[in-house]
């Protein structure tokens, strides 16, 4: 059994093989260089889903199970923003600190803090069979400043009240209990069981 995940980015290959493998024996995880899929994917879609499937309906071009993925910071004060924009709010694609500093420029003056990281993973079958699509979330509130500069994007200023500090100061494996992308991986393979297991 094989499955092409759409991305280029190795920690998310490694974390889904772990994950999924505990899961579905056997079962091996593909980058898209893996198998000969090169180039820019256009993540064009209006919602965290849309562009979950679009990125697994390119992995499925392979003619395997196709797996893609879209996270992303949503601000109640923001109307839901940065959202589907997490990675490129503040202009360029990737620059993590420039988008932070965008979110706090806009949370200025604002009393209610509530944001939460959200996940969507998707899964497209080359046989044409109903997609899985999963959700992840998890809820926290902006801090005012950073705190700590561990983790990437967002982190420093996601304060998560159960651990009562941001993820900034928050290890990898601690965030790993409670993430979006841990919480939609875990019920994606779930679901990905019960699909392969009722064909
Ligand atoms: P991606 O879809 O996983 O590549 O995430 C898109 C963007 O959302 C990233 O560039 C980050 O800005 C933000 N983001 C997603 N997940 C996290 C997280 O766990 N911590 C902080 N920022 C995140």
């Amino acid at each position: 059994m094989k499955i092409v995940l759409a991305s280029q980015n190795k920690k998310k290959i490694v974390e889904l093989r772990t994950l999924l493998s505990e899961f579905i024996p056997g079962i091996e995880i593909l980058s898209l260089a893996d198998v000969g899929i090169t180039g820019d994917i256009v993540e064009d879609g209006d919602s965290f889903e849309a562009n979950a499937l679009i990125k697994a309906r390119a992995a499925a071009a392979s003619g395997y199970i196709g797996v893609g993925d879209d996270s992303g910071l949503c601000v109640e004060a923001l109307g839901g923003a940065p959202g589907i924009y997490s990675a490129r709010y503040a202009g360029e694609h990737g620059d993590d600190d420039a988008n932070l500093d965008l979110v706090l420029e806009h949370m200025e003056g604002k009393t209610d803090r509530r944001a939460a990281f959200v996940c969507c993973i998707a899964c497209v079958f080359p046989d044409g069979s109903e997609p899985i699509v999963c959700h992840g979330r998890v809820d926290g509130e902006l801090l005012y400043a950073r705190d700590g500069d561990g983790g990437f994007g967002y982190d420093p200023i996601f304060y998560y009240p159960p651990f009562g500090k941001s993820f900034g100061v928050t290890s990898a494996e601690q965030k790993n209990t409670v993430s979006h992308r841990a919480r939609a991986l875990a019920a994606f393979a779930e679901a990905l069981r019960d699909r392969l297991q009722n064909h």
